[in-house]
């Protein structure tokens, strides 16, 4: 493994971990099986024992830890691998928990077909080119984007270019000889030859495409439907979202979790949105609400209305060197405020320790930037970190207190 090499597929692996202001970050690929409480329990060891032992959840459902060595990157790699059924290289996007059980194991099934062909795919694709595989866009993979995106429902089979699944440029085929992963390679081979930097959005008006689709029989087509959006709280079939306020997972919280998946026989899968699935019998029988209470108060999230629910916050001070402020201590000291100050939920805060903004890459309500002038912020009012600063705050979390009704009312 060469430990910081960036792979043509995707972002940070196990096998290429990224440089950041707190050593090495690797990321983990989605856990086809889940993490029961044992291989829970043991993870969160090697990551403490080698990296920072803070495990965060991205936003497309990723799990990811920092703070590694080139070594101890090497040795997490490989209890994830043993622990987490990690296999090496990227892998396309895919969940299949058992609490779905629609889709029989096609789905992952289709999506490692499609990452043995992509191992041997030679042409070079943009970094951040993404594979997304999915049923009806279940447990909120419809809302993320993807470069591509393969949809396996019933008999249908649909291939969508560009975008999330209500603004793709879709295709679909129905019927047996029909193979969505060839279709999936006629369009990444496509791809790479409009340029090593191409993203799906220079597919969307080709023709060429579409004619080589049409042979495999897959015609244009309108969105297919999507499932509903999952929110925190929502408990069925056996399972049970919770959300993860700020998207850390500090390693006391993630071995509580474990241990309480170990005694009550969960499994558990992260999910896009900075969710996490918890699958097993024991939820909808006697043991729910006990469970709920537990998981409260780990600090997880149960309402959807909660207000932590609308702040994000990078890794900021002190884990990240890049960091201006400590983002997520200033959240916590606003999240009472904000849930008075704003009942109806409509105002969304960012605090970026930096310019970079890695905690959200989409406009929100107020974002506080650190990392530029000392001992201040750059307030951005509906934009990005790297936006236009309307303002500069002092950066002690008293001042952003005092200012926050203000910067509300602007909003
Ligand atoms: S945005 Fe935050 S985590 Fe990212 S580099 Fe800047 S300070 Fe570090």
């Amino acid at each position: 493994m060469n430990a910081v090499e960036r792979r043509r597929f995707a972002c940070p692996t196990l096998g290429a971990p990224m440089a950041t202001g707190d050593g090495l970050l690797v990321r983990l690929s989605p856990l086809r099986d889940g993490l029961d409480g044992a291989a829970g329990a043991m993870l969160a060891e090697a990551a403490r024992r080698y990296g920072s032992g803070e495990f965060e959840l991205t936003r497309r459902g990723n799990l990811q830890v920092r703070g590694f060595d080139a070594s101890g990157a090497l040795a997490f790699a490989a209890a994830a691998k043993r622990l987490a059924g990690q296999r090496p290289g990227p892998l396309p996007l895919a969940l299949e928990p058992p609490g779905d059980g629609l889709s029989g194991g096609r789905l992952a099934a289709l999506r490692d077909e499609l990452a043995a062909r992509l191992a041997a795919f030679e042409a070079p694709l943009a970094a951040k080119c993404s594979v997304l595989f999915e049923r009806r866009g279940d447990w909120g993979f419809a809302g993320l984007a993807a470069d591509l995106r393969l949809r396996l429902d019933g008999d249908r089979l649909s291939l969508g270019i560009d975008g999330d699944a209500a603004s793709a440029c879709w295709f679909s085929a129905s019927g047996a000889p029909v193979s969505l992963c060839d279709a999936a390679m006629v369009v990444l081979e496509r791809l790479a030859g409009a340029g090593r930097h191409a993203r799906g959005g220079a597919l969307r008006s080709d023709r060429t495409l579409a004619a080589r689709l049409e042979v495999l029989g897959f015609r244009p087509s309108l969105a297919p439907a999507s499932a509903p959006a999952v929110v925190p709280g929502s408990l069925r079939r056996g399972t049970l979202v919770v959300g993860c306020p700020l998207g850390a997972l500090p390693s006391a919280r993630f071995e509580a979790l474990a241990a309480l998946c170990l005694h009550h026989g969960l499994r558990c899968w992260p999910l896009p949105g900075r969710l996490l699935l918890l699958a097993g019998e024991a939820l909808g029988g006697p043991c729910t609400d006990a469970i709920r209470d537990e998981l409260s108060r780990l600090g997880m999230v149960l309402d959807q209305r909660d207000p932590r629910l609308r702040i994000e916050a990078c890794r900021g001070r002190p884990g990240c060197a890049s960091a201006g402020f400590d983002t997520r201590g200033l959240a916590e000291r606003l999240v009472q405020q904000l849930a008075a100050l704003d009942p109806d939920g409509r105002v969304e805060l960012h605090l970026s320790g930096c310019t970079k903004g890695c905690a959200r890459s989409r406009p929100a309500t107020i974002c506080l930037v650190g990392g530029e002038r000392e001992g201040a912020l750059g307030v951005v009012l509906d934009g990005r970190a790297d936006g236009v600063r309307q303002a500069w705050l002092n950066d002690d979390a008293e001042c952003v207190a005092a200012a926050l009704p203000a910067l509300l009312a602007r909003s």
